[in-house]
């Protein structure tokens, strides 16, 4: 007798592992940057942005864009400030005595 087992984790026939398309990619790139993703799933969708420069101009911008949305507390302060911390430890060289 035999009993038709249906395993999807060994599914004979497909030696390379299913990427997922620029449109699932599209589908799944919430998910993705959420950390959602089940590990298997995570992995061909980073394989897929290792082949794929679109997508992967694609996820960087969502990924600002999430991040932006989430309000990160940590923002770049603004060009001014940066230089005027440069100009700040420019002008305070370390000193060497002691
Ligand atoms: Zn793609």
């Amino acid at each position: 007798m035999y009993r038709s087992q249906t395993c999807q984790n060994h599914s004979p026939g497909s030696d390379e592992a299913a990427i997922p398309t620029c449109k699932d990619m599209s589908e799944l790139v919430t998910d993705y940057l959420d950390g959602a993703l089940p590990w298997s799933t995570r992995q061909k969708a980073r394989l897929h942005l290792l082949l794929c420069h679109a997508c992967r101009q694609y996820f960087d911008q969502m990924r600002r864009t999430v991040r932006f949305l989430a309000g990160a507390p940590r923002q770049a302060p603004p060009p001014e400030v940066e230089q005027d911390v440069l100009d700040s430890i420019a002008a305070h060289p370390h000193s060497d005595g002691g």
